[in-house]
């Protein structure tokens, strides 16, 4: 670990000016991702701004209907939440299929979205890395690339991103609000975090000096019967290999809502739009189900190692419609 200085601000603004002032400043919170990452040298910040004590702490259901989560309420707060349990319950399992107890604990909301790819190589410096150091190399490419992303890759990275809560929240059509000293400004989730292109060091679209106060999700996007599905390669303290978040209403026996995002397939989490258009109006016929899931993955890309994520999320896509459509529950 570096050396750096330490500073507490008052208020959010505060923290937002002293990140514009030093660039080279990182924001710190609950620590579960950056703190392994400074005990290894990946990053070295000249100065912590230990944003832990800010007024982002509650969960608020806002006049319109929609829910606020402070960026800084934990996501054990979130994933027991009676109103999130209810009314957007693919969130709450999503989080809870995350990490352990204990860095649930620590782990907040605007955490969360930041958290950086498990990509081993990432981690380890005696290899080269566009993520970590750009215009490098990425060894996964040719390498170990089992757990990579199929969709949305470059040839500059094949990470994928690590995080469950952000898949749910990108098929519950959240938004990010951030400070910075030129405002306030709210983020489509979508549009938050990047496809790798040739920029892989670049997560997201967060400019110098923003700081995540919020997340606010739609009333609209309410539905009891959302699920999240993770499979991975052991049944706890694991990164996804495919996740779905999936939510399905009916009007009698056909269509009238649904979404889909999908985890551990991308550099960002990936929302299934071409396959909710063709769902809206079907009923919920194994063929329909079928083809469906044909849509999601009609773009992938494999790696040599990952050929097996498509059926895989193939299979989950339709496992997490089927049981949303029946009324939701665990997967
Ligand atoms: Fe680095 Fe991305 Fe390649 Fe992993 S996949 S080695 S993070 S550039």
């Amino acid at each position: 670990m570096n050396n750096f200085t330490y500073h507490v601000p008052e208020s959010p603004l505060e923290a937002a000016n002293q990140k514009t002032s030093d660039r080279h400043a990182q924001f710190i919170a609950g620590g579960t991702n950056l703190v392994d990452r400074l005990k290894v040298f990946l990053d070295k910040p000249s100065q912590l701004i230990d944003i832990s004590k800010l007024d982002l702490q509650t969960i608020e259901t806002m006049a319109d209907g929609s829910l606020r989560l402070g960026a800084l309420v934990t996501n054990t707060a979130v994933a027991d939440n009676q109103d999130i349990r209810r009314h957007y319950p693919m969130l709450a399992r999503a989080i809870l299929s995350g990490a352990s107890q204990q860095i649930r604990n620590m782990a907040t909301v605007g955490g969360n979205l930041l958290q950086r790819t498990r990509c081993p190589y990432y981690y380890d410096t005696a290899f080269p890395c566009n993520k970590r150091e750009p215009e490098t190399d990425c060894p996964a490419i040719e390498g170990m690339n089992r757990n990579h992303a199929i969709l949305g890759s470059s040839d500059h990275c094949v990470a994928v991103h690590p995080s469950d809560m952000c898949v749910a929240l990108a098929a519950l059509d959240a938004e990010v609000e951030v400070i910075s000293p030129q405002g306030t400004r709210q983020i489509a989730f979508l549009d938050f975090h990047r496809l790798p292109g040739n920029r892989p060091e670049k997560d997201s679209n967060l400019e110098q000096g923003e700081l995540i106060t919020g997340v606010k999700i739609p009333d609209t996007s309410k539905n009891s019967s959302g699920v999240y599905l993770k499979i991975r390669d052991r049944a706890s303290y694991s990164f996804a290999l495919v996740s779905v978040a999936a939510s399905v209403s009916l009007e009698g026996e056909k269509i009238e809502g649904v979404r889909l995002a999908l985890g551990g397939v991308a550099h960002k989490p990936w929302r299934a739009t071409e396959t909710e258009e063709f769902l809206i109006g079907k009923s919920l016929e194994e063929n329909t189900l079928t083809q469906a899931a044909e849509i999601a993955l009609q773009d992938a890309k494999p790696l040599s190692q990952n050929h097996f994520k498509v059926e895989l999320a193939k299979r989950a896509i339709i496992r997490a419609l089927k049981v949303s459509a029946q009324g939701g529950g665990v997967v």
